[in-house]
């Protein structure tokens, strides 16, 4: 006999590896009592890891790792921006985001032509128009802020997450894929995650068609990257060559604490009422730890 779904759940939440956890054991009774000292050493442990997280550490990874980037990127020439949170329909539309498609079914609407942006290329596209008439080329823009999408998967998607977009426009036609490669590197190489640890990957997207996917060493999808000149370019009143790159920063904490051994679900490094730092809050308190 094995713990229930909802003791598996609990462990698992508390930070325990599901591959550590036993199994097999002869009645009910017995379960239930593994699973009593398991979930309540976990909960220790979480504790401990919030003291430890407020004594030591007291920002988000994802807070943390997005300054980084941001530092790296500027440092190498890139302009920050910082745009709405919202996107109108019509610039969803403008991304061939229309009835039918997939992504509109991923889209929180917050008035009937107004939505949550679920990706922040349209509004990198807009303001990238005027810098194109404003400053000499190649202009080079990234903004990282949330992002929002209906999602029914669980393990590595949540409903709001954290995306880096970087987009250099005004390229020459030649070497696209490997500035691509080249930038990427330098994202990975800040986030601790370069040397060849990830790989390319051919990928189908809803918005850009063949696509090439960065993916970590455990095969998890880090960024999509895009390249221009491309059929929506018309909508936005682009005509340049250009290279984009989108990562989830979430799933950069991911990979990074994948690579150093631990277990870092993206439910503990989104946005959240019930973790801090990773570690589950709904544990006992001080007194009753004793
Ligand atoms: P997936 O195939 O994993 O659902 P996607 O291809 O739909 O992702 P993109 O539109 O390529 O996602 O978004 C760029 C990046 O943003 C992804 O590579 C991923 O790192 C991150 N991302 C996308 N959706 C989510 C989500 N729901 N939760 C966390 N990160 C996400
Ligand atoms: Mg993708």
């Amino acid at each position: 006999m094995d713990f229930s779904s909802e003791q598996m759940k609990r462990l698992t939440e508390l930070g325990s590896d599901p591959e550590d956890i036993p199994g097999g054991f002869s009645d009910k009774a017995e379960a239930n009592r593994a699973f009593q000292s398991l979930e309540k050493a976990a909960a220790r442990l979480c504790a401990e890891g919030v003291l430890r997280h407020m004594r030591d550490v007291r920002r988000p990874e994802v807070s943390v790792l997005s300054e980084t980037l941001s530092k790296a990127l500027a440092d190498f020439g890139f302009t920050e921006v910082a745009t709405p949170l919202t996107v109108s329909r019509r610039f969803l539309e403008r991304m061939g985001i229309g009835q039918d498609h997939p992504l509109m079914e991923q889209i929180f609407w917050v008035g009937k032509n107004r939505a949550m942006r679920p990706m922040l290329a349209p509004n990198l596209y807009y303001v990238m128009v005027d810098l194109l008439r404003i400053a000499p080329r190649p202009v080079s823009i990234f903004e990282i802020g949330t992002c929002m999408r209906r999602e029914t998967r669980g393990a590595s998607h949540s409903e709001e997450f954290t995306m880096l977009n970087l987009a250099e426009f005004g390229l020459p036609l030649e070497g696209r894929q490997e500035r691509i490669r080249r930038l990427a590197e330098l994202v990975l190489d800040a986030a601790s995650l370069g040397g060849g640890m990830c790989s390319f990957a051919a990928e189908e997207s809803g918005v850009y068609g063949e696509t090439l996917d960065i993916v970590s060493p455990d095969g998890l999808e880090l960024a999509s990257t895009a390249m221009g000149p491309h059929p929506m370019d018309g909508a936005w009143g682009v005509t340049v060559p250009w290279v984009g790159l989108g990562f989830g920063i979430e799933r950069l904490v991911m990979a990074r604490a994948a690579a150093r051994g631990e277990r870092f679900g993206l439910s503990r490094a989104a946005r959240s009422l019930s973790y801090l730092g990773g570690w589950r809050l709904n544990v006992p308190g001080k007194e009753e730890r004793t």
